[in-house]
């Protein structure tokens, strides 16, 4: 919808049309999204060089938090992320200048990276469903492949979940981004201020993950989900291409798109504002679980039977989950520079407060199970969620 009709939702008008509307559907497939085979060489390229940075740039090492049913047993980290992103744009921006991979080769492929990153992600999760690496207690069945077997499969010291969450996904993210801005300069001659802003707080978001790296180590991804399907596709092939609808749309409009300079101030507020809500509480639970020593005043936490004890200060002494509504305030930050002309620029602000409401019942969920009545106790001392 975004590249062949101006981002305008696109059905059959009536039901005699279905037919012909699967074979224009099939057409456009045939145009944007079959790989061709240079297509297949720069994600694979694109992965194997990330994999590379994973492993052998130095940095860091952490230890991650005890893993449950595990003994309690700690994994190892190499925390490079940040020197594998920079690295990253050195190298593109030398391909770049040279002509040997114009940046502008993702804008132009990205129907078929799309592609190549679900089959990719599909084959991988497929595989890591077959040869799982621990005795894992779930089955072979659609759940099994859907959340996964393994919690942190490693192949060889390889964390494969640590390299999804971050490497080949979120900077591609970011490149596509760039690279629709260039685009759009080479179409129109210039850059909208809408577009470079989209740019900009959404790069943020990238180096803001990669800059706090260790962040990841405390999150529901790493410590309570399973690798399967689910991650494995959500962060190869979702993010990267369903999170730059906006800056896609904003380019294959017929003319350059401008938002009014309210509606600039408007959306940057609100995305500083969420930044600092999303930071400041990742950050206060993230250093309350990996130093739990220097946090011994008491009135700030309360002890649990599980041994682990709750934040009842800051953020989360405040409102359970405020790291969300941070997220979900930038989401919809993304989007308010598209203007008002298609519901598809807003596709990640709906889809992403949809997953964070989901998120959030799951994750009570999980701590009700986890901690019993000292969850309700928790719950009752702070009883609200998301919104304080
Ligand atoms: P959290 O980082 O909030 O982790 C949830 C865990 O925190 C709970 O399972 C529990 O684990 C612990 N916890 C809950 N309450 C407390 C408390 N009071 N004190 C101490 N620990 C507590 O959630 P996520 O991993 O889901 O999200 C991390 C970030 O990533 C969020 O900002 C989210 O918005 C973002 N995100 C972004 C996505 C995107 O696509 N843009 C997708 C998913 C997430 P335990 O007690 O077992 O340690």
């Amino acid at each position: 919808c975004i590249t062949y009709r101006s981002g305008l939702l696109w059905i059959p008008d009536s039901p005699d049309q279905i037919g012909s509307y699967f074979a224009r559907f099939w057409d456009f497939i045939k145009q944007g999204a079959i790989p061709s085979r240079f297509a297949i060489v720069v994600y694979l390229g694109w992965v194997v060089s990330h994999a590379f940075g994973q492993i052998y740039l130095s940095g860091k090492t952490v230890k991650g938090l005890p893993m449950r049913g595990q003994n309690g047993k700690q994994l190892k980290y190499t925390m490079n992320g940040w020197k594998a992103f920079w690295l990253m744009w050195i190298i593109l921006f030398g391909f770049h200048q040279s002509r040997i991979l114009p940046i502008t080769v993702f804008y132009d492929l990205c129907g078929e990276l799309m592609t190549v990153s679900f089959a990719f992600s599909s084959l991988l999760s497929l595989w890591l469903f077959l040869f799982p690496n621990d005795n894992s207690p779930t089955t072979r069945s659609i759940s099994g492949f859907w959340f996964g077997r393994d919690l942190n499969p490693r192949f060889r010291g390889f964390d494969w979940k640590l390299f999804c969450e971050a490497r080949p996904g979120l900077p591609l993210w970011a490149v596509l981004n760039v690279s629709t801005c260039v685009k759009q300069y080479e179409t129109f001659g210039s850059v909208s201020s809408s577009m470079l802003l989209i740019t900009f707080m959404q790069f943020w978001y990238v180096v803001d993950y990669f800059w706090n790296e260790e962040a990841i180590l405390s999150t529901m991804d790493i410590m309570t989900d399973h690798f399967g399907f689910m991650l494995c596709f959500g962060d190869l092939a979702w993010v990267p291409f369903t999170y730059t609808i906006q800056t896609r749309f904003l380019c294959s409009m017929d003319s350059l798109h401008e938002a009014s300079p309210l509606l600039l101030a408007a959306s940057f507020i609100i995305f500083v504002v969420g930044f600092i809500v999303f930071r400041s509480s990742n950050s206060q639970k993230h250093n309350f679980r990996m130093n739990p020593s220097k946090h011994q005043k008491k009135g700030t936490f309360i002890e649990t039977k599980s041994g682990s004890r709750l934040l009842i200060s800051g953020w989360w002494g405040w409102v359970r989950h405020a790291n969300y509504l941070g997220d979900i305030m930038m989401g919809w930050s993304w989007s308010l520079p598209t203007g008002y002309s298609t519901l598809l620029a807003y596709f990640y602000p709906i889809y992403f407060t949809i997953l964070v409401l989901h998120r959030e019942y799951r994750d009570n969920v999980h701590c009700q199970k986890k901690y019993g009545d000292d969850w309700t106790r928790y719950c009752k001392i702070v009883p609200y969620r998301l919104i304080p």
